[in-house]
């Protein structure tokens, strides 16, 4: 008789944002391809992956916690992410962790696997999907474009945590989204830390893809992923003028009408502080041109209140721009210093109850807004993304709604939707972040 072998079960915890959530997915799918098991629970683990956030303070108290527990209920823990490249943070608060790598480290942390837990090989079963292993449901996947940023913004330390821009060579972005695609999946977000700067570094250099030449430019891999049939959502999007160009991919139904676009403030003073990209721009002139061209587009943005220096008048300044932007969805933070980040010795800190107070004032402000904009969708016909079906009908989502950041659309006679399809529906009523619909069966 043969014994079978045991297999090698790893415990995966991936905290962070969708960046994040894309290392993890690399990992996986390299784990899944040598022949590990992943493991849903400490105990069934043989060690513990804790992919980590180091990007502001609650984050780091989150990645140290969760690297705790695991410690606690596993013993043997690989920690990597953001909070694995500030200095000894990690090693200070927990020795005993087996090893510490910084971000986008699969191969790094491929190795320190190995060494405590050494693949059992097994070629005839070590099978992988080709669009690998994905955390995200089956019919959404975020598809990484860049990774880094050239940009200096005060309050942030990203580039130094993930270093300067390097964009993914548009062959291999597009096979992953056809990859993507042919395995079911529906809709694919765009992320990267400065999705329109994707193709600088390299100056936009010709790749190849289904043997044509292809630039390697946010236009171009619009229009190529606009071929795929599904939904393309585009994050972090700068308003640069080339932004323009893909207003019309919207408008014509090629790419989703959809920008996620980090305005952060509106007074000049205040973005020069925050050394913003684009923030010479006249945005208010931008969106103005973009909603000319494609008028169902819907606009995203988050604010930070509160920032070092800002005045009362910057404040309304900020509402102004709200109040004459009539963006669709907003999210707002108060200025947290996060350590290491240049704004921090910036002179005018404001106490935490102001800026907690004006992020308040902010969100109440808009709150009318998306109100009226969401208002404005009722008794039209839509085509929506049904996410899950529970007792009270399908949740789904409308081309204006991102995954886990926006709001969404309750089909409430849609109990017997299928997940992970599209269908149309008929607005029927809102609130201030969701709508009310109904199936519509023709
Ligand atoms: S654009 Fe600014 S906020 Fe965004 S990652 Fe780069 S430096 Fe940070």
């Amino acid at each position: 008789m043969t014994l079978r072998k045991h297999t090698p079960t790893v415990g995966f915890v991936s905290l962070g944002c969708p960046k994040n959530t894309v290392d993890s997915e690399m990992i996986l799918t390299r784990l899944r391809a040598e022949g590990y098991l992943i493991s849903n629970d400490y105990a069934g683990a043989d060690l513990v992956v804790v992919n980590t956030c180091g990007f502001i303070d609650d984050a780091v108290a989150e990645s140290l916690d969760c690297i705790g527990e695991a410690l606690n209920e596993n013993g043997k823990v690989i920690v990597t992410g953001c909070l694995g490249a500030k200095g000894n943070v990690v090693r200070d608060t927990h020795p005993s962790v087996l090893a510490v790598t910084g971000p986008q480290a699969t191969q790094e942390v491929m190795e320190h696997i190995h060494a405590q837990l050494p693949p059992v090989h097994e070629p005839f079963i070590d099978l992988v999907p080709p669009q690998g292993i994905r955390i995200t449901p089956q019919h959404y996947a975020y598809l990484k474009i860049s990774e880094g940023c050239n940009h200096h913004c005060s309050f942030c330390i990203i580039p130094d945590l993930r270093g300067r821009l390097v964009s993914r060579p548009i062959g291999d972005v597009l096979q992953e989204a056809e990859a993507l695609a042919s395995a079911g999946v529906k809709e694919l977000l765009i992320v990267s830390q400065d999705t329109s700067a994707y193709g600088v570094d390299v100056k936009y250099r010709t790749g190849f893809h289904g043997g044509r030449p292809v630039k390697t430019r946010l236009f171009e891999l619009c229009q190529a992923l606009g071929e795929l049939g599904i939904w393309v959502r585009l994050h972090y999007v700068y308003p640069y003028p080339s932004v323009d160009q893909l207003l019309p991919l919207m408008a014509e139904g090629k790419i989703l009408p959809y920008l996620d676009v980090p305005f952060q403030h509106a007074s000049p003073k205040i973005l020069k502080l925050m050394q913003r990209p684009a923030s010479s721009e006249n945005n208010l002139a931008r969106i103005k041109a973009w909603r000319a061209v494609c008028p169902d587009i819907t606009i995203r943005s988050t604010f930070i209140t509160g920032f070092p220096g800002e005045t009362e008048a910057d404040f309304e300044e900020l509402l102004s721009f709200l109040e004459e932007a009539q963006l669709d969805r907003v999210g707002a933070f108060a200025y947290s210093p996060v350590e290491g980040a240049a704004a921090n010795e910036l002179p005018g800190a404001l106490p935490l109850e102001v800026r907690e107070e004006r992020r308040r004032l902010l969100l109440e402000f808009q709150e009318d807004i998306s109100t009226q904009r969401l208002e404005a969708r009722i008794g039209r016909r839509m085509r929506v993304l049904v996410d899950e079906v529970d007792e009270d009908g399908a949740l789904a989502r409308s081309p204006g709604d991102a995954p886990e950041i926006d709001g969404l659309v309750y089909v409430t006679d849609g109990h017997d939707l299928p997940v992970g399809e599209f269908v149309e529906v008929e607005i029927t009523d809102c609130d201030v972040h969701d709508l009310y619909a109904r199936r519509l069966t023709d």
